[in-house]
């Protein structure tokens, strides 16, 4: 990729500037040949007071305003790789959408002097214009410093894999108004305006797909879905993908918890989607063990119920604390020495070697005597101490 360095007045990039109000986005400069906010740019935010008459100021007193990217995407055709924000701010300035003191009082851009609106009109901005493919885009992004807040993953994704598919994707995930927002979000953290969904419901379909092991490359599955996919303008797949695992979890449980929101869903409907489960008895399952203190990791019940309440590592069960475990320990092995038999009660039911042996407190680890998953607590009566060969033998059954 050889990037051209080259120098733009003010004037020329606001040369028809257009704004959409309502999508709070800047459209066109260069007379149209410039597109200011491409599909994958998010929303104009420099609207805010501050940043905004930042960019102006700047300009009157003649501070750089720092690089601007363009992608060139066309003969004579150009998008806004970085740089929208700043650009937007110099056009809405130009179109009186908003006041900047100067010279002590809040002037409109027409309020201005001839002179200081040709010094505004006159500054010249310098922009690289890069011409090249995705990997060279990816390159760059990855090495140029970009000014402001940065851009998030998936923001960046959007701006390499620009083209129909990520379009045509955005409009549906990335859709502030869209009627199912509110279920998205239930399960999957948003917000849309930063591609959150969008980054799911990617990470979803291409995580599904088994990915033959000659296109198995470097790259990750969600680019390699991307790059599939980047002229395509049907994202039929993706789509009901998404809702196919958003209405699995939704159907599923007959309550929404707050515990649910940014699960890995995909990946449990990958796994439990073609079981089916007694609907009341999974959500009596799920309320119940919400209310249990003893789980400390609330987030692994829903995968817990849906593997048949097996595994209950996921729960991150409360244990025994030490100076528990101490006191029984003590008194286990003081009964044991009186009876001449192991101080592992499973031990002295043996009639190997170690049915008479003495454990050290290292030696051995707490037992629930009823399972924690068969209703016992973890309490000091339904503490045992088992050596360590027992215990493991115990948890694995
Ligand atoms: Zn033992």
């Amino acid at each position: 990729m050889n990037p051209v360095l080259k120098m733009y007045t003010v004037r020329e990039i606001c040369d028809g500037f257009e704004y959409n109000e309502l999508e709070g986005k800047g459209l066109y400069g260069l007379k149209g040949k410039l597109t200011i906010q491409p599909e994958y740019q998010r929303n104009y935010i420099y609207a805010d007071g501050k940043r905004d008459v930042a960019v102006i100021e700047s300009v009157l007193k003649k501070y750089p305003l720092g690089l601007i990217y363009f992608n060139k995407v066309g003969e004579d055709r150009y998008e806004v790789l970085d740089g929208q924000q700043r650009i937007t701010s110099l056009g809405r300035y130009i179109k009186n959408k908003f006041d900047v003191k100067y010279s002590g009082k809040f002037k409109s851009f027409t309020g201005l002097d001839k002179e200081v609106q040709d010094r505004i009109l006159d500054t010249e901005l310098l922009v690289y214009v890069c011409e090249g493919t995705e990997e060279e885009i990816k390159e760059w992004f990855k090495t140029i410093n970009i000014v402001g807040i940065p851009l998030n993953k998936q923001e960046e994704l959007n701006a390499i894999y620009s083209g129909p598919f990520v379009s045509a994707c955005k409009a549906e995930f990335s859709n502030t108004e869209h009627t199912d927002k509110q279920k998205w979000g239930s399960f999957v953290k948003g917000p849309a305006n930063r591609q959150q969904f969008l980054a799911t419901a990617l990470e979803w379909v291409a995580n599904s797909k088994t990915v033959s092991p000659d296109t198995a490359s470097s790259k990750d599955p969600v680019e390699a879905y991307l790059s599939k996919h980047r002229r395509d303008d049907n994202i039929k797949e993706i789509k009901t993908y998404f809702e196919t695992v958003i209405n699995w979890v939704d159907n599923l449980f007959d309550e929404i918890h707050p515990e649910m929101c940014g699960l890995p869903w995909g990946d449990l409907y990958e796994r439990y989607g073609k079981k089916s489960y007694d609907h009341t008895e999974v959500s009596a399952k799920v309320k119940q063990l919400l209310l249990d203190d003893y789980v400390q990791d609330r987030r692994g019940i829903f995968e817990y119920v849906l593997g048949g309440c097996k595994e209950s590592r996921l729960l991150n069960i409360r244990l025994f604390d030490k100076s528990t475990q101490r006191r029984v320990y003590l008194r286990q092995t003081e009964e044991a020495k009186e009876k001449g038999e192991s101080n592992c009660p499973l031990c002295a039911l043996g009639s190997s070697s170690n049915a008479k042996r003495i454990y050290k407190f290292e030696e051995m680890d707490a037992d629930h005597m009823t399972a924690w998953s068969k209703g016992g607590k973890t309490t000091e009566d339904n503490c045992q101490m088992l050596c360590k060969t027992h215990n493991q033998a115990k948890g694995n059954r």
